[in-house]
């Protein structure tokens, strides 16, 4: 018998159709991918510390209630929870593993049944899909909801990957409010359009300090009007024909980045708190090329307006692996719900 509905991928879009589907009665099957160093199981949000924006999780005594809800045996995941404490008890942000134990148990609660493996297929052809697994037997499905994500792109600087988290990020929207960022002069690398919203995104920011905008060209890529609003600014400053040849810290802390000149042999440090790579994202889709349409980027596109469905009868997208614009936690979260919601009208329809 196929599956009803084959979930792909472990972020919030993964776990939002899980639950969705799992309470309709559709049995979901998600495989939640395994470790590679661009790409974890439970997605982006594994890889950083607390989230702020995600609503239902204001400053608390989180742990506690992480620890109460999620099972046992994997609080050896959970990542040490900060020392912040108001009033004697632990007070701070969710953090981004917790968030996500605590989406995949919700979807455990209603009985999805989770993979550890990645898909390395897909077979599009027939009324019923084939799910490919890297190990294991090729799977049959009514449905399938792609939620692989996309990653985002670094310089590739091994300073770069120590100070992760420590003033190193790829979320200007995410990350710039943290206390760690708060007032310090940051920098953003890259010359296209996000990274004109992403400077002016932190140069709009409470107690903003200069927000310098890194690129290795003498003008931007970024379209005309976004160009204009950079110049305009007065916290955003241009630094042409650099790129970051060493990001600059203590151990704990970025303290500056040392620029190296793409027109000279020249280098110069300048002074920041931070740095938001703004170089682009890559979507987890190479192992649909071909099967699913896609845009330029390799982002999977939605074919009706307000739906999730794809270019294939019965497959529906969720997140970012469809969505190069929002790129948060609860968009795709949301999107995640759609897809399950038009897989379980797919499958009424179908009458199966
Ligand atoms: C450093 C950082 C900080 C961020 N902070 C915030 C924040 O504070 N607030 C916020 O709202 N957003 C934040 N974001 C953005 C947020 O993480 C993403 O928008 C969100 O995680 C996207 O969810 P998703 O479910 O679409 O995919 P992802 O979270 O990317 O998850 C997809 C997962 O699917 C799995 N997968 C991929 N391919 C396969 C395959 N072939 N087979 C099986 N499994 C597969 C992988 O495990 C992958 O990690 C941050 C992002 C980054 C990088």
């Amino acid at each position: 018998m196929p599956e009803k509905v084959v979930i792909i991928g472990s972020g919030p879009a993964g776990w939002a159709a899980a639950i969705y589907a799992a309470r309709a009665n559709l049995e979901p099957l998600l495989f939640e991918g395994t470790i590679k160093p661009e790409m974890i199981p439970l997605g982006q949000l594994a890889f950083t510390t607390e989230v702020e924006n995600y609503p239902g999780f204001p400053f608390g005594n989180v742990r506690a209630f992480v620890e109460s809800a999620v099972d046992k045996a994997r609080h050896y995941n959970l990542p040490p929870a900060p020392n912040h404490t108001k009033d004697g008890q632990l007070h701070y942000a969710v953090q981004g593993v917790e968030l996500m134990e605590l989406m995949k148990q919700q979807a455990l609660n209603f009985d999805t049944r989770v993979v550890s493996d990645d898909i390395v297929d897909v077979g599009l052809e027939g009324s019923v899909h084939q799910v490919i697994p890297a190990s294991g037997e090729p799977i049959e499905a009514h449905t399938i909801i792609v939620a692989t994500g996309a990653r985002a792109n670094y310089i590739g600087l091994e300073s770069e990957e120590k100070y992760k988290n420590k003033g190193v990020s790829a979320c200007a929207v995410c990350d710039g409010a943290l206390p760690m960022y708060r007032g310090k002069p940051l920098a953003v690398v890259g010359g296209g359009d996000s990274a004109v919203e992403e400077a002016t995104y932190l140069a709009n920011l409470k107690n903003a300090a200069t927000i310098y905008i890194i690129h290795r060209r003498d003008q931007l890529r970024a379209s005309k009007i976004m160009q204009q609003r950079a110049f305009d600014h007065p916290n955003i400053e241009l630094v042409w024909n650099s790129t970051v040849e060493e990001v600059l810290g203590d151990g704990q802390k970025v303290t500056g980045l040392r620029l190296k000149s793409t027109v000279d042999d020249s280098t110069r440090e300048l002074e920041v708190g931070g740095m938001f790579a703004a170089i682009g994202h890559t979507p987890n889709t190479a192992f649909l090329k071909g099967k699913l349409e896609m845009n330029a980027k390799g982002y999977l596109k939605w074919t009706k307006a307000f739906r999730t469905n794809t270019s294939a009868e019965g497959v529906f997208a969720a997140g970012d692996v469809a969505d190069d614009y929002y790129r948060q936690a609860i968009t795709s979260a949301g999107t995640g719900c759609m897809a399950a919601l038009d897989a379980e009208r797919y499958i009424a329809e179908l009458g199966v």
